[in-house]
């Protein structure tokens, strides 16, 4: 069976086409400025790269580049677009509707719908890429959407319920959704296997560290609480991310400053985090370069980074009476050594041993990084979300 993962930004529509019998990515790409001046970039498991400028006013034009680039006699990988058995959809918001992956119809499309005003960056990409999809892949090929926020829809209403007016947040749908949800799940289960112990008796703690970064508290095989919120703003200071702040500051600094609601988002979103707090950059290996050139700004903001992640490990161990896995995951967490010993760093009391040697130098791959003595296992689990996506929509589509 062959699948392909659909992942549609507001200007991008990114692609992998696995083979499920081997599990490997036949082509991978992504069709990129559409609406701008249009790129293609594409990489084959037969050893084909390119990247070309093409026509692309609109997604629907570049799935279809995107299919007969996967069917192009000489680069392609398949002789047909019916040898595409599925379409595994990113979506970032299935708001409190969806707590797993879905097939999609009509019904589906009008959530993803409603949840724009939750994802209105996303939701609306994510929608036109499977209208898109729908368009030019023969009738009746499956489309499955698969929900950054369903895994976190097990949270009790204690941790997603926000202390604001019930009314309120009735009336808005506002709560905490939580987000990487597919990342989570993956490196959740994917930690239990490769310890070899059952995913249900396991508390997790699941360290999602990339530009966007969260953490999730796994109990039981269920979701307890996560550190994102409504939006993906919340939880641990990020690449340019306030995470969680004092919410008076947003007034305060809208007065202050004079800024319209757009304005304050922009500076929360793009020009706070780690980015804001240096002035060097949102990426870590650009502040472990400043830091270790003296830059005291950049010493700081790796600190803060350390130290906030550390205290939600804490909180989380403390919600779930206990911890027994604490796992580290994406671009930071895999490839980042030093940030995993500071945020496991005191944390003894817990339980963990941590294992410096084994830490060190370690990247990109499945590993213990905690002592054989350790009450707590700490580890390294590469998250691949495009595959998760593609696991998740091979099940759905083989019990249809
Ligand atoms: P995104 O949220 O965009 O998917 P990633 O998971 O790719 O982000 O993480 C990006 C962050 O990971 C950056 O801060 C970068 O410095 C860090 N990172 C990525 N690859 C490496 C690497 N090989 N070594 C050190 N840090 C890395």
């Amino acid at each position: 069976m062959k699948i392909l993962v659909i992942n549609c930004g507001s200007s991008s529509c990114k692609f992998q086409l696995f083979d499920m019998e081997t599990g490997t990515v036949l082509a991978k790409g992504n069709a990129d400025r559409i609406g701008i001046d249009g790129k293609l970039s594409y990489k084959s498991s037969k050893g084909v790269e390119l990247e070309k400028d093409v026509e692309l006013p609109n997604h629907k034009v570049a799935v279809k580049l995107v299919l007969s680039q996967l069917t192009d006699p000489e680069t392609g990988v398949i002789s047909d677009v019916s040898e595409i058995s599925a379409v595994g959809h990113r979506v970032l918001h299935g708001g409190k509707y969806y707590s797993e992956s879905v097939i999609v119809n009509d019904d589906v499309k009008k959530v993803i719908k409603d949840c724009f005003p939750l994802g209105p960056l996303h939701n609306p990409a994510n929608l036109t890429g499977i209208e898109a999809c729908e368009s030019v892949l023969p009738a009746g090929t499956p489309q499955v959407a698969v929900f950054d926020t369903a895994f976190h829809q097990t949270m009790p209403a204690k941790a997603y319920t926000y202390a604001l007016p019930y009314e309120i947040s009735e009336k808005y749908d506002i709560r905490r959704y939580g987000f990487h949800g597919t990342s989570h799940r993956y490196v959740s289960h994917r930690v239990a296997e490769f310890l070899g112990k059952p995913y249900e008796d396991l508390k997790i703690i699941t360290c999602h560290l990339g530009n966007g970064s969260s953490f999730a508290a796994v109990k039981d095989g269920k979701c307890q609480d996560t550190s994102m919120g409504l939006t993906p703003l919340a939880g641990i200071c990020m690449g340019t991310r306030t995470g969680d702040i004092d919410p008076a500051i947003v007034p305060f600094l809208m007065q202050r400053e004079g800024l319209a609601p757009e304005e304050i988002d922009t500076l929360l979103n793009k020009k706070s985090g780690v980015l804001g707090v240096s002035g060097v950059s949102s990426d870590f290996r650009d502040l472990a370069k400043a830091e270790s050139e003296g830059n005291e700004r950049a010493h700081l903001a790796l600190e803060m980074f350390a130290y906030q992640g550390k205290k939600i490990i804490g909180s989380y161990a403390a919600a779930m009476g206990g911890v027994d896995v604490i796992v580290f995951t994406a671009g930071i967490g895999e490839n980042t050594d030093t940030m995993r010993s500071a945020m496991c760093k005191d944390l003894e009391f817990l339980g963990v041993e941590f294992d410096e040697e084994k830490n060190a130098g370690l990247r990109g791959k499945e590993a213990i990084i905690s002592k054989p003595s350790s009450k707590v296992t700490v580890c390294v689990i590469p998250t691949n979300e495009e595959l998760a996506i593609a696991q998740e929509t091979q099940e759905l589509v083989s019990n249809k």
